[in-house]
């Protein structure tokens, strides 16, 4: 499939993680050729349509409208619009709206085409010193009804585990994981692909200390080592 979008098609298009220029010359093609563009915040969206100079009608698809727009977007595309789904940043889908977008197309027989990039997860995985050969993403932890149970469901867990989190929440997770799973080794990545990127590895004990002594700003993504 070339970058020129195909009547009726749903494209799920990742964007850059902070770096504007982390957008595949695919992406600025199918984005450029759309009919239309559902986006998680459509003001940040035209910030990265704007660097790119592509003017294009946006419509907003969040986690708090999807139920309402899935069927008018699927309407959309049965009259053979193409549309673009993109979220606030990185993949649409992963910890971001767009899975029920893409069941409902594929349950109308409707093509769905993946343009892949950036997502937070990889990056931070990929540089984090620890084991890439087999990993599981988990997202954020439950903030209450869950979280405990999915903790020490990781007790056992082999695999380097990869969370998001929030700045205000961070300190929490950080101390859970010391008392459940114990002084591992841990990156704590953040504002990746941004003027401030850091990263911190060593122990959750080292990590608790670094963050105690510094502000706790920007995007994080937490990666752990596996049970051994
Ligand atoms: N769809 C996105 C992706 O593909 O990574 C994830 C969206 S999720 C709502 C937002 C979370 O992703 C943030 O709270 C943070 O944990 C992580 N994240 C996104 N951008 C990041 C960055 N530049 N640096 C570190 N973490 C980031």
């Amino acid at each position: 499939m070339s970058g020129q979008a195909q009547p009726g098609t749903l494209f799920i298009v990742s964007t850059p993680i902070g770096n504007l220029e982390d957008i595949t010359y695919r992406a600025v093609k199918v984005l450029s050729s759309v009919d239309l563009i559902a986006a998680e915040d459509t003001r940040k969206t035209k910030i990265l349509l704007n660097h790119y100079n592509i003017s294009k009608p946006l419509v907003s698809y969040f986690s708090y409208n999807e139920v309402r727009r899935v069927p008018e977007l699927v309407a959309k595309l049965k009259n053979g619009l193409s549309i673009a789904v993109v979220s606030d940043a990185g993949t649409p889908g992963i910890s971001d709206p767009a899975f029920r977008i893409i069941r409902a197309a594929l349950d109308e027989h409707l093509p769905v085409v993946s343009i892949p990039g950036a997502t937070a997860f990889l990056t931070a995985l990929v540089t984090s010193g620890l084991s890439t050969h087999r990993f599981v993403y988990e997202g954020f932890l439950p903030v209450k009804k869950g979280r405990t149970t999915m903790l020490n469901s990781l007790r056992t867990e082999e695999r380097t585990i990869v969370l998001y989190e929030s700045p205000h929440r961070l300190m929490r997770t950080l101390r859970d994981l010391l008392e459940t799973l114990g002084d591992r080794e841990i990156a704590v990545a953040r504002e990746l692909t941004k003027k401030f990127e850091e990263i911190i590895r060593g122990r959750i004990s080292f990590a608790i200390q670094h963050f105690e002594r510094n502000q706790i700003r920007g995007e994080f993504v937490l990666v752990v080592e596996g049970e051994r």
